[in-house]
């Protein structure tokens, strides 16, 4: 049940060892989840490894798939207590992608028919060039 690792600065650690206070609504031997404090609807959860690690990149794939294993257990919890119609799972990697918590954290935020959020990006079709490009330069492949 112990985190091994943990890092004294990070408030999710904190939450963790219960240094500081959360609404915890799930815990296992890997993972915790709590209420976010500032949601986005309702409902609105973080699942976080016992383990701090800062991001997608670092977190072990055992604590990987603990932690969304844990967050699909969080969906099926909700949709029994408050039944929403969706839901938005996801992670922030980077500051630039408006990662503000080092430690990972998958967001379950539950989606109603009538909620405010909207898509962050505008579906069009892209340069099918540019994408095979792109799937090129991913897949390592020297330029033509
Ligand atoms: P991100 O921007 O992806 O790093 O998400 C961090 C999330 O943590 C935000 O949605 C914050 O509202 C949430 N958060 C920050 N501090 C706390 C806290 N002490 N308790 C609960 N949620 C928090
Ligand atoms: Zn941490």
């Amino acid at each position: 049940m112990s985190a091994e690792n943990t890092d004294p600065d990070c408030i999710f650690c904190k939450i963790v060892t219960g240094e500081l206070p959360a609404e915890v609504i799930d815990s296992d031997e890997w993972t915790v989840a709590f209420m976010d404090a500032n949601p986005a609807t309702p409902g609105h959860a973080l699942v976080v490894p016992r383990e701090h690690c800062a991001d997608l990149d670092a977190i072990t794939d055992e604590d990987l798939a603990a932690t969304m294993s844990a967050a699909r257990r969080l969906t099926r919890r909700l949709t029994e207590s408050l039944s929403p119609a969706g839901y938005n799972v996801l992670t922030n990697q980077g500051e630039a992608a408006w990662q503000t918590v080092f430690h990972f954290h998958v967001h379950v935020i539950p989606r109603y028919e009538d909620d405010p959020l909207k898509l962050p990006w505008i579906p069009g079709p892209g340069d099918a060039g540019e994408i095979a490009r792109t799937g090129a330069r991913i897949r390592g492949e020297k330029a033509e």
